[in-house]
């Protein structure tokens, strides 16, 4: 069986965008408005020759922000475990939430690597939300862009130690 990377993070912040990069396909949804994944979402990735299954989640969108214990949520839980890493999203661009704290402080408590990804890293808009990110606890961020494809040479690198 191939192992499993879990990608988690607040709505909006590229998830889906890195998925379907990793994927290949346009298996999931993206779109402008949060909260478009509906449900967990699987596919087979490939990164560099490193091959995984990839888990979309929408653990934290819509009324699970305030609930943190609803059906979206749970399934984000029940998607970790048993995961071998979680790429925990955060948009460089806006910089750290206090959501994006909340689910770093959550992901600690899990026994599953985190490796950190500071997407929409492309320019340099992204330079304070990636500074910022470091201070999520969860080691040195892996800076990338969804959208562009650059950095996933050093997602492949941060990775590797966990598949
Ligand atoms: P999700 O809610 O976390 O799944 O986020 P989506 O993948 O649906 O993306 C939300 C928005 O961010 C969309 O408008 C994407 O086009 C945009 N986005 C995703 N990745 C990048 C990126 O690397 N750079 C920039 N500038 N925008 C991105
Ligand atoms: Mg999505």
């Amino acid at each position: 069986p191939l192992p499993t990377v879990v990608i988690v993070g607040r709505p909006n912040v590229g998830k889906s965008t890195l998925f379907n990069r990793l994927v290949g396909k346009k298996l999931a949804l993206v779109d402008d408005q949060p909260g478009v994944t509906r449900d967990r979402r699987f596919g087979d990735a490939s990164l560099l020759g490193l091959d995984f299954q990839i888990v979309d989640t929408a653990g934290w969108e819509d009324e699970n922000i305030k609930t943190l214990s609803g059906r979206m949520r749970q399934q984000t839980m029940a998607a970790l475990e048993g995961a071998d890493a979680a790429l925990f999203v955060i948009d460089a661009r806006a910089g750290l939430s206090p959501l994006d704290e909340e689910i770093g402080n959550w992901l600690r408590e899990q026994e599953v690597p985190v490796i950190v990804v500071a997407n929409k890293a492309e320019g340099r808009a992204a330079e304070g939300g990636i500074y910022e990110s470091f201070a999520l606890g969860l080691g040195d961020p892996v800076p990338l862009s969804a959208e562009h494809g650059t950095g996933v040479a050093d997602l492949f690198d941060a990775l590797r130690p966990h598949i």
